[in-house]
Formats: structure tokens, sequence, C-alpha cells
């Protein structure tokens, strides 16, 4: 029976889905050799693509608050979420076995719906950004400043490489789409048919304002040539093509921004501690093992050099190679597979030429790249390679070791006498992304991660302690940063909230406060204030930045201190011993509890009754700034500063300014006051609307 034609891989521009106009590059299947896709992008319009892009998408995008696109990013995972098994089934045939598929789609689909909930839950339900506190500029607070991030009003660029084409799409497009800002997605080739698969999935689902997601299947053609300074560009793969495209003369003079991920040589350090027979020598042979052969090596994060102490690496070569030998080598979809095929036979002959020259440094100690052994599949049509460790017995010499990446599943083992000689060695990789150490000897963790730290964007310690719920030393998560310094690229990605700052511009706005406070919709010192109703009898409905509450007063006692000293167990010699406290640098008497005026505080700008303050959910930056003596008369004045009005809820959270003065005007104490408020209230009323 002959097998259905290939598929022609189309790309998602302008909104429509559109087929290149030439004949179209043969993708094939990692295992089998069998023709998957064609690809090719001839004919785009590459300018057009950036424009509808910012034309289209970017104003949509920019209407929306982050708690919009969060809710938007959650309701997205969740769908893709429920159509997984179509993209394991397509995943095989680039390589990937379940294990490794479950990293690149779940994995990236969770990625997706981290930054939805941490974006609901970290950012305000706002379309900026305020950054730090407002900066004074004048005495009398007519003049002040306020840095602010807006969205970059182009759109964001995002090469990426063959190795997560789920994953790698997913993560950049994130903290993208939260900032506010498209994406334009261009996978690398030889993977593309998996991105594409998700890429219509994503449109199907009509969540995305059209043009917020745009696909390139097929090379970019002269697609850079029409960047902007308000556009992104993010890329990972090689170095050579990194540094290609970041010197892009387009790049270089409209200042896009450019972040680079590029090939890395991870080390991970056995401490001196974990001998033979200790848990975190096998925890270090389970990692090595599992970085070596989870998606055939090929990944950024993968430990390339393997430092151990000299006088254990007999037995770290032995314990790894039993277990490497014993790698079921197979098809992605054979159950009994442990380790798939690399990408492409193209990519087999790249690791084989890679090993040759790491043989110039090194000797094989376990596996033969010539020699292929499978437990399914045909050795030859398949890009099939078992694991390869070699050992560098000169680990100074060892040049190439330190500079040639193999991306497979292939790792050197290079001995230590020192750890000064194990951090020096990790050093050499010139900068990546990764680097772990296993030990359980705290001046081992604190001399490494202090030596390696400056070089790595993320260094992982591993012990017996954290061996269950330890997230490995290879998988970047979405709340720390991914990227690394120098040969890693110099890029970072992700890091939380961190990652979406990367697509908006900091600036800093100078004015008066009630002009600022109207561009960030956030109270500040100075601005506006309105007097009227108790603010805590106002629905989200009813309520306004600067709804102002000058409480009464109060007197703070001897009684006052004793009783709430003696009721909470607070005896400290501060507020209970006269010359000790006058003894104390701080205090020129016996003083107030802080805790004591924060509880006053309360008292004194509560409103007591049943009403859409349904709960104070903490404070925050609480300082106490002037000492309370007894006799001083305390009064609070409290400022509704920001609201955020939370997506498909009844309330919102809302912050208070709350300032604390004595009776000469002293500032005693300052904090936040953080509320939840109903939208409406009585509940009766909300129910009726
Ligand atoms: P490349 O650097 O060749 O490709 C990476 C991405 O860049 C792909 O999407 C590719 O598209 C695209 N690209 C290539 N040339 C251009 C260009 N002139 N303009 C715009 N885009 C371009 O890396 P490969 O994927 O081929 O992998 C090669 C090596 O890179 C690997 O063997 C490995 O050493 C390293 N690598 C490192 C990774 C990391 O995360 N650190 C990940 C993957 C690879 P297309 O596929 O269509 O050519």
């Amino acid at each position: 029976m002959a097998s259905a034609a290939p598929r022609r891989l189309e790309s998602y521009v302008y909104g429509a889905w559109t087929a290149g106009k030439g004949d179209g590059l043969p993708l094939l299947d990692a295992g089998t050799g069998e023709t998957v896709a064609l690809i090719d992008s001839k004919g785009l319009d590459f300018a057009e693509v950036l424009h509808y892009g910012r034309s289209v998408a970017g104003p949509k995008l920019r209407a929306m608050s982050f708690h919009e696109r969060a809710a938007m990013l959650k309701a997205l995972g969740l769908a893709l979420m429920g159509k997984k098994e179509e993209f394991y089934a397509e995943s095989f045939r680039t390589g990937a076995t379940r294990a490794d598929g479950w990293v690149d789609i779940e994995g990236g689909i969770g990625t997706m719906l981290t930054f939805a909930s941490k974006g609901r839950r970290e950012l305000p339900n706002t379309r900026i950004l305020t950054d730090g506190n407002m900066e004074p500029l004048s005495k009398d607070n007519s003049f002040s400043a306020q840095h602010i991030y807006a969205p970059l009003q182009g759109v964001a660029v995002h090469i990426n490489a063959f190795n997560f084409p789920i994953w790698g799409m997913l993560e950049k497009i994130s903290p993208t789409l939260l900032a506010g800002v498209p994406a334009v997605v261009k996978p690398a080739s030889q993977t593309a048919y998996l991105t594409e698969l998700m890429v219509r999935r994503i449109i199907e689902t009509g969540l995305l304002p059209e043009g917020a997601l745009q696909l390139i299947s097929g090379s970019v053609g002269d697609l850079l040539d029409h960047v902007t300074g308000q556009d992104v560009v993010t890329f990972t793969g090689s170095a050579w093509t990194g540094r290609k495209l970041k010197a892009h003369p387009a790049v270089i003079a409209n200042s896009a921004r450019f972040t680079m991920e590029a090939d890395s040589l991870n080390a991970s350090i056995l401490g001196p501690d974990a001998t033979p027979g200790t848990p975190e020598f096998d925890l270090f042979v389970k990692e090595v093992m599992r970085e070596m052969t989870v998606k055939a090596g090929q990944k950024c994060t993968a430990i390339r050099r393997v430092i151990a102490p000299r006088d254990h690496v007999d037995a770290l070569v032995k314990a790894l190679g039993d277990m490497l030998g014993k790698t079921a080598l197979g098809l992605p979809d054979d159950e009994t597979t442990r380790m798939g095929p690399l990408a492409s036979l193209h990519q087999r002959t790249e690791v084989r030429e890679r090993i040759q020259d790491l043989l110039s440094d090194a000797e094989i100690v376990a596996g033969n790249p010539d020699n292929v052994r499978v437990a399914s599949g045909d050795a030859e049509r398949g890009a099939f390679l078992n694991p390869i460790l070699l050992y560098a017995d000169d680990p100074f010499g060892a040049f190439k070791v330190h500079d040639v990446e193999a991306f497979g599943p292939v790792s050197t083992v290079l001995p230590y006498d020192s750890i000064e000689e194990a951090v020096e060695l990790a050093r050499l990789g010139k900068g990546s992304l990764v680097s772990s150490v296993f030990t359980d000897d705290p001046k081992v963790a604190e001399e490494v991660v202090l030596g390696v730290a400056p070089f790595h964007g993320r260094v992982l310690v591993g012990n017996r302690r954290s061996a269950k719920t330890s997230t490995g030393h290879g998988s970047p998560l979405a709340g720390l940063v991914h990227g690394g310094p120098g040969r890693a690229g110099g890029g970072e990605e992700m890091g939380g909230m961190r990652g979406v700052k990367h697509y908006m511009q900091r600036t800093a706005v100078q004015g008066t406060p009630r002009l600022l406070s109207a561009v960030t919709g956030r109270w500040i010192e100075g601005a506006d204030v309105q007097h009227g109703e108790h603010p805590f009898r106002k629905s989200l409905a009813e309520l306004k930045i600067g709804d102002q509450l000058m409480t009464a007063k109060r007197q703070v006692t001897l009684d006052d201190v004793e009783h709430f000293a003696h009721f909470t167990g607070d005896t400290f010699y501060a507020h209970m011993d006269e010359a000790a406290a006058k003894a104390n640098p701080f205090f020129d008497d016996r003083v107030a509890h802080g805790y004591l005026i924060a509880s006053f505080a309360a008292g004194l700008f509560v409103e007591p009754n049943p009403g859409p303050v349904l709960a104070n959910y903490g404070v925050d930056n609480m300082r106490f700034l002037t000492p309370v003596y007894f006799g001083d008369t305390v009064q609070v004045r409290l400022t509704c500063k920001e609201i955020n009005p939370r997506e498909n809820a009844n309330h919102g959270e809302v912050h208070w300014d709350c300032q604390v003065t004595n009776q000469k005007g002293e500032i005693v104490a300052q904090y936040d006051v953080l509320t939840m408020v109903a939208k409406i209230w009585p509940p009766a009323q909300a129910a009726a609307e």
C-alpha cells in the first residue's frame, strides 16, 4: 500500500494559513527516516508579517490588563493540555520518547500555566507596571519621579532550536503575551511540524487576539531587515548562527533587543566529600546518566563536563559505564526504549565529528560512536547513537573539551585535585547556562557556588536531603532565570515576572505627583486625595484611588504597654525595663511595642460593621520609624493606593497607604495594608446584577 503523501507545513501569517511557493524541503522522521512533512516559506511577505503583528495585535493586547492577559494564557494552557495526546503522537517523530516528550509538551504547557498564575498573583491588574517607589525630587512633594514599564510597541521574533519544538515556543511567548506584545515564532525546520501542529491548535481556540501569534514555517527570508527598535529578537541555537543574527545590520542600527541562548559546556562537580558509597555519589551518577540520555543529550542544559575528584574517577567511570551500557536505545514509541534517536541523520554526523574533535584531548571510556546497538528500529535509517563517555587525564590541557559541544549523548570526565581546581575547570567553559555540585558539605557548597555563580545563569546544589524533591540539573523552570553569560549567549529568559519585563521599556517619568498618579493608576505621596464617607464602606464600584481617612487620635499610656506585654508575652526589655531601655542607643526611655502601634492603628481606622471590606490579608513594607513613648498621641492617615479587581470573581485587592504619626507630626510607622474588597455591596445587589 502506498504511504500517504507528506503534509506541507504552512505558515500562519497576516491572518491566514499560507503555504510557501517553493518545492518544500523534506523533513525526516528521526527514528525511521520516513518523510514527515515538507517545509518552505518562499513567497511570504516578511515585512508585512511584522507590520501585521504590530498594527493588528499590538493595540488589542495593550488594551488588556495583565490579569486579562494572564486569564487568556490560563485558558489557552488548559485547552492545550486537553489535547496533549495529539502532541505526544507527533513528538515521537522528532526522536523524543514519551518521557522526553513530557519535558517538551507538558513542561511547555506547564510553563504557560505558571506564567498565567504568577501574572495574576504578582502583577497588578493594570496595563503598565511601576518599578520601585516614587523618588521624591522636591522638599514640598511638588515634583517627583516614578519608574514605569510599558509594553514595547513592536513584535517579538522568536527563533527557536530543533530540540524543544513546543517548550521552546511556549516559554518565550508566555512572557511576551503577558507583557502585551505580539509574537512571531520561527521554529527550527527539523522539528517544525510539531510546532506547526501546536500553533494550529492555539489559533483554533480563538483565545488569542488575531495577530498575537504568527508562525513562520521555513526560512525567515529578509524578516530581520525590517526589525525596529520596538521589536525584540530572541534566538536559541548554535553560537555561530546566534552571533551572525546578533550582528545583523538592522538589529545593530535600530538597537533592537537581542537575546541569545547558545551552546553551553555545562559542568557538574562531584564534591570531595561525595565518596563512593555516599548518597551524593549515587545521586551524581544518576544525574549525569539522566542528562546524557534524556532527549539523547540534545538539551542546552545537559552535562557536558563531569568534574570529579581524581581518587574517585575510576569508581565513577565504572558506575556510569555500567548504567550507560544498559540504556536501551530504540524507537521513541517503543515502551522499552530508554533513549531515542538524535533529531536527524545530519545531527548524528555532526555529533560524530565533534567526538572526533574531543578525541584530540580525551579518550573514550564507554560506548563506541561507530558501532550502534539498537533494541528496536534500524541503526542506519534512524539517527541512533549509543551514549559515549570520554575521559581527559590532563583537564587543564584539554582545550577541546572546554570548547567543543557535541550536542548528543556525550560527556567527558575531568579529574581534579583540589576544590579550587574543580571551580577553575567549571569556569573554563567561559560561561554556561547551568552548573551543579553534589555535596553534603556546606563549605564545599559555598566555595563552589561563589566560585562559579558569575559564570552561570543557574547553579544547582544536590544532596541527599533534596534528592526526592530536586527538579534536577537540566530543568529550566518558569520562575527561575534561564540563560548564561559569555559563551552561553549572554541572554536571560523566564525568571518569573522578570521575563515579562524583557518585552517592556523602563522609563523614568518625572512630574507632579497628581499627574504621575494619573499615569500609573496608583496613589503616591503628594497626589490628590478625597475625604468623605469612610472608605471601608465603599465597594470597588465606588472606591477611588486617593480616597482618604484621617482617624481620631489616641494616647499611648504605660498601662497600654504593660497590658499588651503581659497579654501577648512580648516583654522585651525596651518596653519593660527603664534602665535597660535608656542604655539602648536607639531609645530615651521605655517605648511602646511597634505591633501595639499597628494594632492601635487598626483600631483607629477600621469600620466595624459588616461591609464591602471582606478581609485583611496582610501588610507590606512595615517600618517603625520613630519610637512612641508613654503619653504620645498617635493618629492614622489611610489612603486608597492601588485597586486590583480580580478577573472572574466578585472581589478585588485593595492596597492602602497607612501612615501613623505622633503629636509632633513625625511618622512613627508606615506600611501598606492589604485588603479584599467586594466589587458590589451589599451582596444581594451583586446577585441581582
Ligand atoms: P542553528 O543555529 O543552525 O539554528 C537555530 C535556529 O536558527 C533555527 O530555527 C534555524 O532555522 C535558525 N536559523 C539558522 N540560520 C538562520 C538565519 N540565517 N536567519 C534566521 N534564522 C536562522 O542551530 P541548529 O538547530 O541547526 O543546531 C546546530 C547546533 O546548535 C547543534 O548541533 C548544537 O550544537 C547547537 N544547539 C544549541 C542549542 C541550545 O539550546 N544551546 C539548541 C539547539 C542547538 P532552520 O532550522 O530553518 O535553519
